[in-house]
């Protein structure tokens, strides 16, 4: 399926609200933290909304800064660039919305859309949808027709009324409106101590405005049970059906000095190895398995060693630039993994602190990371302790595309 052409965007600004604290069932995380085939379900979120390419004004929670950070962390940097500084929410949504209409005061935006964080997945039509909605009629939602009849009760529990089905709707985010239009709805509630209106909806009816519907989408799901987590990653792993695996290898010799880097980790040896950057064999094999899993060429071709740039830099940065480009075709990681062939450093005592050194690069759990270590019982080069050599595997997952 091809993705429509992004639509005028210009003067559009998101708030983004992620300051609740609902915890995932099971989880120690506010939801929007919780992890969602192998990325933070916030990240998913500002990625389905990078779309746009609109500034996007997230609202946190006090104490998430750090949590934030870390979803930042997992973005393509293009991405990464949408986002505003967090503002921290109130104690209601009505009032975290409030607080990032505020912050967008300064921006130049004429439309604003204001979306959860824990819908994860909506669609590049539905937020053409909702621009276009706010452009014709000023305030809109998206909304689904109600397939279930729907009772009021009394507080007995006895049927009190039975609703009109079609004329029902179940809304959703994002909601979208002329900024100065919503702005004042809701520094109005606020003034008027209006609190706890249940969407920016409401808030807009409140103020006496007409609110338009338009058609909503049901895989824009709000995450919120732990079974919703799974049938959220169904869905998008049937996005993500095309598999590819990629293989890399690399070889270093050593030569004088007292410490090698392996995967992002100082080791003490009584040898360094001998290249034009840092010389980390493992991270060289992964960032090549990676490229190779996307074909698009190698670690020499992104990062020629005839480019002084390049001499003694960290190796992090080519397996960071790697992953960015797996990220940036809306694919994932699922899973790195290698092995180091040599006599010596022994690898088991650092096999962990590589693991998470690479997961921490890689921002994925540490569950889709191996790092694997054996000797070639003396024989050839490694056997002569002359270098290290290094093989990696990179499985990912790519959205298909027909082409
Ligand atoms: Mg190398």
């Amino acid at each position: 399926m091809a993705a429509p052409s992004p639509i005028s965007s210009t003067d559009v600004a998101i708030v983004l609200v992620a300051a609740g604290r609902g915890l995932r069932v099971g989880g120690p995380l506010p939801k929007q933290y919780a992890m969602l085939a192998g990325l933070p379900l916030l990240a998913h979120t500002i990625e389905a909304l990078a779309f746009l390419g609109a500034p996007i004004q997230p609202v946190i929670g006090p104490e998430d800064a750090s949590l934030f950070d870390a979803v930042l962390a997992t973005l393509p940097s293009s991405t990464r660039a949408l986002c505003r500084l967090p503002v921290i929410g109130g104690h209601t949504r009505q009032a975290s919305v409030f607080a990032g209409l505020e912050a967008l005061q300064t921006g130049t935006q004429k439309i604003v859309l204001i979306h959860d964080g824990a819908r994860c997945h909506p669609s590049a039509e539905l937020l053409s949808r909702a621009v276009a909605s706010a452009r014709q009629y000023g305030a809109a939602l998206p909304g689904l027709a109600v397939s279930d009849t729907i009772k009021q009760i009394d507080t007995q529990g006895f049927v009190a009324q039975t609703q009109e089905r079609a004329t029902l709707r179940a809304v959703q985010t994002p909601q979208s409106f002329i900024y100065s239009l919503i702005y004042a709805a809701h520094q109005n509630a606020a003034q008027k101590k209006i609190a706890n209106l249940s969407d920016d909806g409401a808030v807009a009816e409140w103020a006496g405005h007409r609110v338009h519907v338009f058609p909503g989408e049901a895989t824009n799901l709000k995450v919120t049970e732990a079974s919703d987590f799974a049938v959220m990653e169904r869905l998008m792993s049937v996005d993500l059906s095309d598999i590819r695996v990629g293989q890399g290898y690399d070889v270093h010799a050593f030569g004088p000095g007292d410490h090698v880097w392996l995967g992002g980790v100082k080791i003490p040896h009584s040898h360094a190895l001998v290249g034009h950057s840092d010389a980390d064999v493992l991270l060289h094999a992964l960032t090549d398995a990676i490229l190779g899993a996307l074909a698009n060429g190698d670690i020499g071709s992104h990062f020629p060693p005839s480019d002084p740039k390049w001499k003694g830099a960290a190796s992090d940065q080519f397996l960071r630039h790697a992953v960015e480009l797996v990220r940036s075709r809306g694919g994932m990681i699922a899973h790195l993994d290698s092995t180091l062939i040599c006599e010596a450093p022994k690898v088991g005592p650092h096999r962990e602190s590589i693991r998470a050194k690479i997961a921490q690069i890689c921002s994925l759990p540490l569950d889709r990371i191996a790092v694997k270590a054996t000797t070639s019982e003396g024989l050839g080069f490694t056997g002569r302790s002359e270098g290290l050599a290094a093989m990696a595997l990179a499985t990912i997952r790519l959205p298909y595309s027909p082409t």
